[in-house]
């Protein structure tokens, strides 16, 4: 049988009450066959290790997963960082400090010269893959500013990926042109009430748009796709079955471009709401391990939004993939600002603190694991 020609025709077999009562439906003996099943991609088992019911196995989940991270990623945690380019946006997800109804908010957004002397100081501290982070701010920062910006500061990194508003097609293959070789691009939440509950109005808003984005990209040739929901805003486990099948059918269809998923927990932010569906740390290492268990392949991905202890023990578990020393503040680098932060940094540790961290765990800390093969 042909793979659907879009992500869409997956969702539209999965509809959330359908995937609510496979989940609800699993039972212990469910979740024993998919801990023996694990490491290849089955809807069946991914519900059930996702389930009510295997909360009762988190420990043996827990040592698949890490099995599983170690067979593949080895004891490799590369590191990036973000850079805060612009605080404005037009969207108004309700969840964010930077939505454009919080007038509150400090805004900041900073020239290409002053982003690439941010990006300077982010190469000093020995950052080789950074992460250009920007709200929809067409105004202050276009298509051609990151285009602008990679170019400006492609040899200070071996890696340069953007994490911005949904663009076209051509405009991706611009970024790859400039030297942009990644977009992490979150769905925030696969449900469509609540996405639409959500992102109330704003281009965001729309919700096909945003999910075709990710398959632009890597049609445009981007190295690094990575996908991700806002963890808080809807049923946890129901949201990790969706991202357990937008990372397979990417992972499949889009075998020159290497798969990551990110775990963003809500956390305190400026002119945001509390989560309206809290997650705990048991619950996210069941879902990380849940979906290493089915995805062994895919890289994943941990923030600074969580505390150094529980970064620590989910690199033993499934990250491959931390920030450090993070600020989310535009200019927060370089110390020239005045505006807010997205949200607020629970592990304020230094770069090399948390590198001293993880090797004394017997980790290996990543700076950069490629060369570009061309320039
Ligand atoms: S989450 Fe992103 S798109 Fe939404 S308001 Fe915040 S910065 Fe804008």
């Amino acid at each position: 049988m042909p793979p659907p020609a879009h992500f869409k025709e997956i969702l539209n077999q999965w509809p959330p009450q359908r995937v609510q009562e496979l989940i609800l439906s699993r039972t212990r003996i469910d979740v024993e066959r998919a801990l023996t099943a694990a490491g290849s991609m089955n809807a069946e088992n991914l519900a059930a290790l996702l389930s009510p019911a295997a909360e009762q196995a988190l420990e043996p989940l827990a040592a698949v997963s890490a099995g599983w991270t170690r067979q593949r990623f080895g004891h490799a945690v590369q590191f990036f960082a973000p850079l805060y380019v612009s605080n404005f946006c037009c969207n108004g997800c309700r969840y964010c400090g930077f939505n454009s109804a919080t007038d509150k908010t400090v805004r900041g957004a900073l020239t290409v010269d002053e982003a690439v002397i941010e990006a300077e100081c982010l190469a000093r501290q020995g950052f080789s893959h950074i992460l250009l982070v920007a709200g929809e701010d067409l105004r202050n920062t276009p298509p051609a500013y990151f285009v602008e910006l990679a170019g400006r500061i492609r040899h200070l990194f071996s890696s340069i990926q953007v994490e911005i508003y949904a663009l076209t097609t051509e405009e991706y293959r611009q970024l790859v042109a400039g030297g942009v070789d990644g977009v992490t691009m979150f769905q925030e939440s696969y449900n469509r009430d609540v996405y639409r509950e959500m992102h109330a109005y704003g281009p965001k808003s729309d919700y096909d748009n945003r999910i075709d984005a990710v398959e632009r990209a890597a049609t445009a040739g981007m190295t690094f796709v990575g996908l991700g929901a806002l963890l808080g805003i809807n049923d946890w486990r129901e949201e990790g079955f969706y991202l357990g099948l937008h990372a397979d059918y990417i992972q499949k269809k889009y075998w020159r471009s290497c798969v990551s998923i990110s775990y963003p927990r809500m956390r305190p932010a400026f002119g945001g709401e509390p989560p309206p569906v809290p997650v705990s740390d048991a619950n996210l290492v069941q879902l990380m391990s849940a979906l290493r268990a089915n995805l062994p392949d895919v890289a994943m991905v941990l923030s600074t939004r969580e505390l150094p202890g529980f970064r620590e023990k989910m690199v033993r578990i499934a990250v491959t993939k931390i920030s450090a020393g993070a600020k989310t503040t535009p200019g927060g680098y370089s110390g020239a600002t005045d505006a807010e932060a997205q949200f607020e940094v629970a592990d304020q540790r230094p770069l090399a603190e948390v590198a001293q961290a993880i090797s004394a765990m017997g980790f290996d800390p990543v700076m950069k694991d490629w060369d570009r093969s061309y320039d």
